[in-house]
């Protein structure tokens, strides 16, 4: 049986292509994608497969009991865009301006959908229940993961998979981890009081920007000299804003970064050491501070034993040239709260498109579509696998 809905999955390739074209032309902001939820519910009633929507906002849950008893497996695909302005010359361009499906998002619905279209088929034979998470807000936290599972959209759940296109590994290699995929994400912002006042007067001062300055040079050597070099962490500030004018001191400055990290420890650890230094620098300048730390995604933590499913199966499947373990990336996603609460691994598709070498969240972005029915089989297999364990 498995075979023959894998290759039920490659002669709906064609449609796959249309719905990830489709949803490319109209991609729809994180928390905003309203049209993109209902085109997914129309696709579920045209099919008689039942589901809810609006679960924990935009988000939508099909379930597909088969006629076999057997666990209830759930397979996720997110839907949201990005705020950038499509750059590419195809025609399946971005209509709506300054908003861009730079991630992928879309060909991970696509594939969904045609996985759910052509299981419906075998319903009567299929063992367990599959359960289609469509997931909105993936790209901006606090994302739509966390509300969809507070909503009890995996309550009955046995297990959880999901997998990224990705755009930077070939077509045919699949990729996951044993362990940590990807990494933790946080947000932080400092706001310094100084004491502004005329440029040529900066001992009556208490210069912000300098300040500041001293502060993003410090902040760097957390990583370099506190934290122990076998341990990952990033500190990145990406907006340093301050004055605005030539011969002004400035009397407030804001800095905002991210912090990524692989454990908790090292995150706890990351946040002592910046209020250590932000502090001191205050202190020795004599202003005051503000610092806001958000923890954002945990790090994607994949459970063993599903992880390694998901390279056993890959792997039988011939146009799988190579199923691999890597090692983490520092690019976070919000499947790690499922895989908080239940057993389950998240993979990459390899989907690099010849000619196109640009990275996710670039304006030129595109990925190889014949990744597509890879990534539908890998998942197909993985729920079918998980019926044995
Ligand atoms: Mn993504």
């Amino acid at each position: 049986m498995l075979h023959d809905i894998h290759k039920a999955i490659e002669s709906l390739y064609p449609e796959m292509v249309e719905i990830r074209r489709y949803l490319h032309q109209y991609p729809e902001l994180s928390f905003q994608e309203y049209k993109t939820a209902q085109y997914i519910a129309e696709f579920y009633d045209k099919l008689h497969i039942p589901y809810q929507k609006g679960v924990g906002g935009n988000g939508i849950v099909a379930t597909l009991k088969g006629g076999k008893p057997g666990k209830t497996i759930a397979l996720r695909a997110d839907f949201d865009a990005l705020p950038i302005q499509d750059a590419k010359d195809v025609p399946y361009k971005s209509k709506v301006a300054g908003v861009m499906h730079a991630c992928g998002h879309d060909g991970h619905t696509a594939t969904l959908l045609i996985i759910a279209k052509v299981l419906k088929t075998y319903q009567e034979e299929l063992p367990g229940t599959v359960l289609f998470l469509h997931q909105h807000a993936e790209e901006y936290a606090p994302g739509g993961a966390k509300p969809m599972i507070e909503a009890g959209a995996i309550e009955n759940v046995d297990a959880v998979f999901g997998t990224h296109l990705w755009a930077t590994t070939p077509v045919g290699v699949i990729q996951t981890s044993t362990d940590v995929l990807m990494a933790g994400a946080d947000r932080f912002e400092i706001k310094i009081q100084g004491q502004g006042g005329h440029g040529a007067y900066p001992h009556e001062t208490k210069d912000s920007i300098v300040i500041a300055s001293q502060m993003v040079s410090q902040l760097q050597q957390i990583v370099s000299r506190r934290i122990d070099p076998l341990e990952t962490a990033v500190i990145t500030i990406g907006i340093f804003e301050a004055g605005n004018a030539f011969n002004v001191i400035a009397d407030t400055a804001r800095l905002v970064g991210t912090v990524r990290y692989l454990n908790s420890d090292t995150q706890e650890q990351v946040i002592q050491e910046m209020e250590k230094v932000i502090k001191g620098i205050c202190t020795s300048y004599e202003c005051s501070y503000t610092f806001n730390y958000e923890k954002g995604y945990p790090p994607v933590l994949n459970h063993k034993q599903e992880a390694e499913l998901i390279l056993e199966e890959s792997s039988k499947l011939p146009e799988v040239e190579k199923a691999e373990k890597i090692i983490p990336v520092m690019g976070g996603e919000d499947f790690a709260y499922y895989l908080q609460e239940k057993p389950g691994a998240y993979f990459f598709t390899g989907a690099k498109k010849e000619g196109n070498h640009y990275p996710h969240h670039h304006p030129h972005f595109d990925f190889d579509e014949k990744a597509m029915p890879i990534a539908a089989k890998v998942l197909i297999s993985a729920y079918f696998a998980y019926q044995e364990k």
